[in-house]
């Protein structure tokens, strides 16, 4: 396993699902780690990451605690109501677009000068397959997880002059809190048959592959849009094609 002893992570949306997973497996491998989350619970610190101002203090709180940051993991992340797209209330669309895009150029913007000083930067930015692969009943989420790629892509462009790697995770269904609400025997069955590993994610999971992209073990990986899905994006495995 990959050391971050002496490292600093900064991890949004730390208080729940895959961004608590990340925070407990950064802890296991010597980080200390700093939580950004809406949810004001002991240890975290209550950051809106879609408040440029509120992002910018905590980014401070962060800074004067601890002197650098090495890692940010922009985890904290929305998704709205089920409803066809001619349906959607623009308002949906803004809230989807302010927490799972604008909060991650908050969030980096705000840390990308302490991110630079270290020399070896990274950040991981969590995507989702819906960035690759659109759900249905969820044009709001699918279009803010494709603006996501395209930004991890960019920010790895302009920022690679500063040695920083950016990179982001596409997780498939992962049992969070957020995945949970959406569940149903149908969508379950569904799923486990168009997956090609067969089934839902642990958040620890997808965490373990932030924790490497975040580290020196992918220290040649940026602008990398990486599916963390079961095979998902891969391919059709229910097509009946026949075996002769
Ligand atoms: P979750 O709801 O368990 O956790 C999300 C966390 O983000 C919560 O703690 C919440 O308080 C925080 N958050 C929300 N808005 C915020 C804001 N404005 N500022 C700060 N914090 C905020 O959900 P999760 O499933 O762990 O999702 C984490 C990320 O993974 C999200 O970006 C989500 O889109 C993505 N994702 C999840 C799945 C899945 O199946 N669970 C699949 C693909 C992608």
């Amino acid at each position: 396993m990959f050391d971050l002893t002496n490292k600093v992570a900064v991890v949004t949306g730390g208080a729940s699902g895959i961004g608590a997973s990340c925070v407990e497996v950064l802890r296991s491998t010597g980080a200390t780690v700093a939580v950004w989350d809406l949810h004001q619970v002991p240890g975290v610190i209550g950051t809106d990451v879609a408040d440029p101002a509120a992002v910018r203090r905590s980014a401070e709180i962060v800074l004067d605690a601890h002197g650098r940051v090495d890692l940010l993991v922009n985890c904290a992340g929305v998704i709205t109501q089920n409803l066809p797209a001619q349906d959607v209330d623009p308002a949906d669309f803004r809230r989807n677009f302010d927490v799972n895009v604008m909060g991650i150029v908050n969030s980096s913007q705000a840390l990308y000068s302490a991110l630079a000083a270290t020399g070896a930067g990274a950040i991981v930015n969590v995507a989702s397959q819906a960035a690759l692969m659109c759900l249905p009943h969820q044009s709001a989420y699918s279009a803010s997880k494709g603006a996501v790629a395209a930004l991890t892509r960019s920010l790895a462009i302009d920022w690679a002059g500063d040695n920083i790697r950016v990179n982001a995770v596409c997780p498939g269904f992962t049992l969070t809190p957020m995945a949970v609400q959406q569940m149903t025997p149908e969508l379950n069955r569904a799923v486990s048959q168009r997956v090609p590993l067969g089934r839902m994610f642990q958040p620890e999971e997808i965490a373990q592959t932030i924790a490497f992209l975040g580290s020196s073990w992918a220290s040649a990986v940026t602008g990398v849009v990486m599916p963390v899905d079961g095979g998902w994006t891969a391919g059709e495995p229910a097509l009946p094609m026949g075996v002769e």
